[in-house]
């Protein structure tokens, strides 16, 4: 169990700066060391605008994920960089990613670079705040490549990058990583076509051998790429399979679902901790202190003080930054109001 009643946290991503936004569509103009020096400049504003909301978990908010290059998939061999699109016009979503091509073995033998990821975390972040990484789950990862060659369709895919993944994780527990979160969002938006129970199966060979050495979560949200959803935004079919993950903990998206089916995260408190997105990244209103205090109060309803963390709905580099910032600093303040009522 985590270390804490009512804690608070993030999802993984934070928006990126306006400078190293400019940065990441200029970076053929920048040498090696410049690009380092973004980097860790880049992770000193997340750190800086995370710590000083008052967060008991921070991550490195993806800050080093610029491009192709420094993303995933970038550390992986047998891809081709991504073609264009089926659509450029239009409203932005997530059809305008196109995904990339598969010409070989799938192979990462310089890891997935979340390690160096919390390298770099723990050598900016201040003591104090716990430091998290995240990881995609192998689904989720599948999705933007184009199956191909030997690997028919996504379950392959799935299925050889499994290993990758679950290297990654293992890891960064050598790192001193000792908490991790495992983001699964495809599996939330397709579980309503597909068998949950294979979900939550590949789930847990993807997780194995890191169980129980450190604090373990997932991310199930609906999308967010843009701020569009994916898929019907219910989390109704998933269970009860999958209160047979292994994880500590299980984030869900409430906020921008009106808090619908929130009496779900009581059979889910019976055995793990739940993380309740409570702040919606996908709006402009800004949560008070209030809101967000009644929406603790509202969940402490159906599962208890020590079980529950509150976090975003997802990752906030789909949001403004002055928006992200003051998001963050409402919901420390709002969750700190009930702590104070409870003497947490
Ligand atoms: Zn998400």
């Amino acid at each position: 169990m985590k270390n804490q009643p009512l804690r608070t946290t993030v999802i993984g991503s934070y928006p990126f700066p306006s400078w190293l936004e400019f940065a990441s569509q200029n970076l053929g103009q920048f040498g090696s060391a410049d690009v380092a020096e973004a980097q860790d400049d880049a992770v000193v504003c997340a750190i800086h605008d995370q710590t000083i909301a008052g967060l008991d978990v921070i991550t490195d908010g993806e800050q080093t994920r610029l491009d192709f290059n420094l993303s995933f998939y970038g550390y992986l061999e047998g891809i081709e960089l991504e073609s264009a699109s089926p659509r450029r016009m239009g409203p932005p979503a997530h059809d305008q990613r196109g995904k990339h091509k598969v010409v070989g073995e799938l192979r990462a033998p310089r890891g997935l670079g979340a390690v160096d990821e919390f390298e770099r975390l723990k050598r900016l972040a201040p003591a104090g705040p716990t430091l998290k990484a995240s990881v995609p789950g192998p689904y989720t990862l599948s999705g933007r490549l184009a199956p191909g060659g030997k690997y028919k369709d996504r379950w392959a895919l799935t299925e050889a990058l499994l290993p990758l993944v679950r290297s990654e994780l293992e890891a960064l527990v050598r790192a001193g990583c000792r908490e991790i979160t495992v983001d699964e969002p495809s599996m939330s938006c397709y579980a309503h076509i597909e068998e949950p129970s294979r979900f939550v199966e590949i789930f847990n060979r993807t997780v194995e051998s890191v169980v129980g050495k450190c604090h373990l979560s997932t991310h199930l949200c609906f999308g967010n790429y843009k701020a569009r959803a994916i898929g019907p935004r219910r989390y109704a079919p998933m269970f009860p399979a999958f209160l047979e993950i292994k994880v500590d903990e299980i984030h869900l998206e409430m906020a921008s679902r009106e808090f619908a089916e929130i009496e779900m995260i009581g059979p889910i408190a019976k055995t793990k901790d739940v993380a309740v997105g409570i702040i919606d990244v996908k709006s402009y209103y800004i949560e008070t202190p209030k809101d967000v205090a009644d929406r603790v109060r509202l969940c402490l309803k159906h599962a208890p003080a020590d079980r529950l963390s509150f976090a975003p709905d997802c990752g906030l580099s789909q949001t403004a930054r002055w928006a992200a910032k003051q998001k963050l600093a409402n919901m420390v303040a709002g969750v700190k109001i009930v702590r104070n009522e409870l003497r947490v």
